[in-house]
């Protein structure tokens, strides 16, 4: 059988169907395995309560039959999107009416969209990309484009750091005077500016100063700024430091259910210029006829009385902090005895995830990742989230690779021991 060009490119070797492989595998085949690949939310018991109960809820008063047996209009279910907006209106003052919002199935389905809307070939014949301020950036844009890959990124600026007075972590900071003097944003050649945050996969939090002149970056090349809230404010919350979340219409923010712990119902909401909107509800018909709307019936009441919010404040949030404060204390107990300079961690400001660094490391985290995997742990290797730049001459990026911090102790103890084992023995062979 033959396959068009797209087809060849749909069907070939991609970072995000490694990891999505490696994910359903770990949990169909029953084999023990150290799951700190993926990007599965963690099972929180009071959240999962709370699900429990408003499914219970939503089947006795008809919602959940409502929803399974009608298609919504192409932009999604009407009551998820009135509750959004009267909920943002509420919580942050926006000036937002149910022509800015659109639902997808999921939000890996937005940013297919908008990575398509914004990216490619144009009528007036030029070719825009999408411009990453900071790679590495999240996994699942690169193989995104119908056509040839089109983003350019920025490597990071990468600072020292300490945490909670410990010292061997490290930030990454935008690099504007790079970012501002690219020429492809002088030549009209960048569709939008994107970035995650929380970052995915680095657990960087960019500061608000750090957006605030992203934002103006964009509003001055009359692109827009996407923010892929996947870990962000209100819902799920997962970020540790201080962080304002901003709207207009230039900016087209992403939520999702996902990481709230509802990643099965493939809910993803794109708060945007009515233009932008309306895009989405076209592609959604295409592609989709409607979103799915069973998810959208389970939040809608939880966003309507601020449960949700309130769950991500006081279980999500404080979940997700106290397992990053353990994976680093297990990192610390694991890289020692003479290792502990072959290790440095980004600071964990969100996120489900942390970033980790071998400096020097002697075979590319490619390797690493095999040799874990052979041995029944799975990490994910750092290269795929450098995202458009030429990483010939970049070795970082063959030195990070990516945990999940989403599992129990038992497990993140066991593969993170895992990984220090792996980590000597390179060293130990290169020397
Ligand atoms: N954006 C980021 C940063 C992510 O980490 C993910 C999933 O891991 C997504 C988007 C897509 O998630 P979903 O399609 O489940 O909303």
């Amino acid at each position: 059988m033959q396959f068009s060009r797209f087809g060849q490119k749909f069907t070939r070797q991609s970072g995000i169907l490694q990891l999505m492989d490696d994910l359903g595998r770990a949990l169909s085949e029953g084999k023990p395995v150290n799951m700190l690949g993926g990007g599965n939310p963690a099972h929180i018991p009071a959240v999962e309560q709370v699900f429990a109960d408003t499914l219970r809820q939503i089947a006795d008063n008809g919602a959940a039959i409502e929803s399974l047996a009608n298609y919504s209009t192409p932009q999604g279910d009407a009551c998820l999107i009135a509750a959004l907006a009267a909920y943002f209106r509420r919580r942050y003052g926006w000036d937002v009416t149910e022509q800015n919002i659109a639902l997808t199935n999921g939000s890996q389905n937005a940013f297919f969209y908008l990575f398509n809307l914004f990216g490619g070939e144009f009528d007036d014949g030029s070719d825009k990309s999408i411009l990453l301020p900071l790679s590495p950036e999240y996994i699942g844009y690169a193989d995104t484009h119908i056509g040839a890959p089109r983003f350019l990124s920025v490597p990071p600026l990468i600072e020292n750091a300490e945490h909670n007075g410990q010292s061997g972590f490290f930030k990454y900071r935008i690099d504007f005077a790079a970012l501002e003097n690219l020429p492809a944003l002088r030549e009209g050649k960048i569709g939008a500016i994107c970035c995650s945050r929380p970052t995915n996969p680095s657990g960087n939090v960019l500061t608000d100063g750090e957006m605030a002149r992203l934002d103006a970056l964009a509003l001055a090349h009359r692109v827009p700024l996407i923010i892929d809230n996947a870990y962000g404010m209100p819902f799920p919350d997962i970020i540790h430091v201080p962080a304002r979340l901003d709207w207009h219409d230039n900016i087209i923010l992403c939520f999702s259910l996902s990481k709230t712990g509802l990643p099965g119902v493939r809910t993803g909401i794109v708060l945007a210029a009515p233009e932008v909107v309306r895009a989405i509800a076209s592609l959604n018909a295409i592609t989709n006829l409607a979103p799915t709307r069973f998810g959208a019936a389970v939040a809608a009441p939880l966003i309507e009385s601020g449960t949700l919010q309130q769950l991500s404040e006081r279980e999500i949030q404080p979940f997700y902090q106290k397992q990053a404060g353990l994976a680093v204390s297990l990192l610390k107990k694991h890289f020692s005895d003479g290792l502990e300079s072959s290790l440095k961690i980004h600071l964990p400001e969100g996120a489900i995830f942390l970033w980790l660094w071998f400096p020097r490391l002697p075979v590319p985290a490619q390797t690493l990742y095999q040799r874990l995997k052979a041995r029944g742990t799975l990490v994910i290797p750092g290269e795929p989230f450098f995202i458009g730049f030429d990483t010939a001459n970049y070795p970082h990026a063959r030195e990070c690779v990516r945990i999940s911090i989403a599992q129990d102790e038992a497990t993140l103890d066991q593969g993170i021991a895992a990984i220090a084992e792996e980590v000597r023995k390179a060293f130990a062979g290169a020397a």
